[in-house]
């Protein structure tokens, strides 16, 4: 077992070996741009780049004309939020989203609101689930966009999509879904969904860094979008820019392996999760899960440690890469939104670890994580003043217990 051991998968994951050898000689001899329309480097490229905008579609069920690259998830969300905004804002300026989304979601949103749109923020319920009911009654005349994500990237929730979906198709609403931690974990099919727009990173599914899809749908009905970016009209006008070909290589192979092998690492990874999970609940009193305990990503866990800093509790855990809350927000002190808004109390909240296991995580490093896990956790509750308080309040309460037993018996 090596140490460091990567458990953030959430956060990047590592690229595939087979991913890497697919895009290596677009780094090198195949090096065209792929809008060269006059020799064989630029036709060798742009063919790679078929190829791959074919590997995507067939992962999410869309045809490949439909997959536009960006340079990441938060482009492709700035892009289908934005793009739509602007292009249908003759038709209404009432937006529908979550409060659970990911920054480049929320983020959007925000500017819009600034811009004078409306904006909807969904709650959730304790596990992190939009209820489909409340979304309908939310509907007006001038929504024109829903934006609900696929998977949560802190506490793992999967949302229902088919059903979220069919709300916006009844009322002709477009629907955009951040389908970032999804896409390659469990099954994503924007037919039977009924989703118009979602967005995808290749460095959440073992590919490179920098480069992502946003799928638009083309029929049933047809997207239109106002671009972000303007320049040479490249990707149907709708995201101008010469293509990373090597990345969109990368992204296209990554779609291909995940499509292959996405059920048998879904077991595989759920068996993980639920030994780190049994194995941490086993050794520690007073800690809670986060989430749904079993509508979530197979490599997500999200544990709350009672009367332990997360933040202390990463440091004394140098040799593991976790994350307290999500990697996006452990830079500000402020406890995570997704955690708030499940309702998780702001003690508790601060006190939570983020678990992503991933591809080349093994049952041996799970092993040695639950236990230094439960090292860490005991020795930060024996310096912990409030956790002795607890203890000897609990004991107390015990003892009384008793007592009255014994009195009454
Ligand atoms: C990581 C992530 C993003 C941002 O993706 P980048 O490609 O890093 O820009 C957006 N949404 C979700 C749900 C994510 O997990």
């Amino acid at each position: 077992m090596r140490i460091p051991i990567y458990m953030d998968n959430h956060a990047t994951t590592p690229v595939d070996a087979r991913v890497l050898e697919a895009m290596l000689p677009y780094l090198t001899d195949k090096f065209g741009n792929a809008a060269s329309r006059n020799h064989s480097f630029g036709w060798e490229a742009e063919a790679a780049v078929d190829e791959a905008r074919g590997q995507i579609a067939r992962l999410v069920n869309a045809s490949p004309k439909e997959i536009i690259f960006t340079s990441g998830a938060t482009e492709s969300d700035n892009l289908a939020i934005k793009g739509v905004a602007e292009f249908y804002k003759d038709k209404g300026k009432h937006i529908i989203t979550c409060v659970t989304e990911h920054r480049a979601v929320l983020d959007s949103c925000k500017v819009l609101e600034r811009r004078g749109y409306e904006v909807t923020y969904l709650p959730v319920d304790r596990y992190g689930f939009v209820d489909p009911e409340q979304l309908r009654e939310a509907i007006t005349d001038s929504t024109v966009l829903i934006s609900i994500m696929a998977a949560n990237n802190e506490i793992g929730t999967i949302h229902p999509i088919k059903e979220i979906g069919r709300v916006a198709k009844e009322r002709g609403v477009l629907f955009h879904c951040d389908a970032t931690q999804g896409v390659g974990k469990v099954p994503v099919d924007v037919e039977e969904m009924g989703i118009d727009l979602l967005s995808m990173s290749a460095h959440k599914l073992y590919g490179p860094k920098g480069v992502g899809a946003l799928y638009v749908r083309l029929k049933r009905p047809r997207v239109r979008l106002s671009p972000i970016i303007d320049g040479g009209g490249h990707e149907n006008g709708m995201r101008s820019g010469t293509l990373n070909v090597p990345g969109v290589v990368g992204l296209g192979k990554a779609c291909q392996i995940a499509g292959e092998e996405l059920g048998q690492e879904a077991v595989r990874l759920t068996q993980l999760r639920e030994r780190l999970k049994e194995g941490i609940m086993n050794r520690l009193s007073e800690v809670y899960v986060n989430g749904h305990p079993t509508q979530r990503l197979p490599g997500n866990m999200n544990i709350s440690f009672a009367y332990v800093e997360g933040e202390s509790l990463l440091m004394g855990l140098k040799e593991i890469a976790l994350s307290s809350g999500s990697a996006c927000t452990s830079a500000s002190l402020e406890p995570s939104h997704v955690l708030r808004a499940i309702g998780v109390k702001e003690d508790l909240a601060h006190t939570s670890l983020r678990f992503g296991l991933g591809r080349f995580n093994t049952e041996e490093e799970v092993d040695y994580t639950v236990r230094r896990v439960a090292e860490e956790v005991s020795r930060l509750r024996k310096l912990s003043p409030l956790y002795a308080m607890a203890k000897a309040g609990s004991q107390k309460g015990q003892e009384r217990e008793l007592k009255a037993q014994s009195e009454s018996a």
